[in-house]
């Protein structure tokens, strides 16, 4: 999206990414969770946050409904809409990269091309997509909010894998199968992503382990 006020003008800061990660000891990046509604995205997003908070990683959710409740609540779920809600999410993603967080995106973000453009607004290494594959029949069957019992009549309108497309990643970094694997071993599985990409370093104590 282009400017509309010619007279703002890109300011250094004096304080670089760079420089936050070498006091912090880790990389800030954005994890980005896509997936279907009910397919896992909040909990294991969560689950992780909270691994990072006893483990003196920072880290933040960003959150759908949370989102929707601020920042984007001007927004319906239109595919314009859909678009500038995700266009939005990446760059308040964005800034908190370069405050040095972890951010966790746990976002539906169902179109392939809104994802690839938060990914060009990042360093190659800053953006890690991780799908949250879970069938549609196991995301109706637990359907914690019951939004696929309203979908299903016809109470809401371009709901994703009812009435709406969901566009699945072409080359995620992680894959988390939700449907065979339990939340712990998802977490597992990102943890292991982020210390073999150097991401958090492979010395991060897990205190919540008793060994
Ligand atoms: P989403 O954010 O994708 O809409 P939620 O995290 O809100 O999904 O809901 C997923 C539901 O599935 C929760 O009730 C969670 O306890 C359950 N669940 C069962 N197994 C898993 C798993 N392996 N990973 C994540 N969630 C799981």
């Amino acid at each position: 999206m282009t400017n509309k006020n010619d007279n703002i003008v890109w300011h250094e800061p004096t304080i670089t990414v760079d420089k936050r990660w070498k006091n912090n000891g880790y990389k800030s990046s954005v994890i980005w969770f896509t997936g279907l509604s009910a397919s896992g995205k909040s909990t294991i997003a969560h689950a992780l946050d909270k691994y990072f908070h006893e483990n003196g990683v920072h880290s933040y959710v960003l959150d759908g409904d949370n989102v929707r409740h601020g920042l984007n609540k001007d927004l319906d779920l239109s595919p314009a809409s859909r678009k500038e809600n995700i266009r939005r999410i990446g760059e308040v993603s964005k800034l908190f990269v370069d405050a040095g967080l972890l951010v966790i995106d746990a976002f539906i973000a169902p179109y392939r091309e809104d994802r690839r453009q938060v990914r060009a607004m990042l360093e190659k290494e800053q953006f890690i997509e991780v799908y949250v594959k879970c069938s549609v029949d196991e995301c109706e069957r637990r359907d914690p909010k019951g939004l696929y019992k309203k979908a299903k009549k016809g109470e809401i309108k371009e709901f994703t894998g009812i009435s709406a497309p969901y566009e699945e990643p072409d080359n995620p970094e992680v894959i988390l199968e939700t449907d065979k694997f339990s939340i712990d071993e998802c977490v597992a599985q990102i943890l292991d992503y982020l210390k073999e990409k150097k991401i958090i370093p492979v010395f991060v104590i897990d205190k919540t382990s008793t060994a």
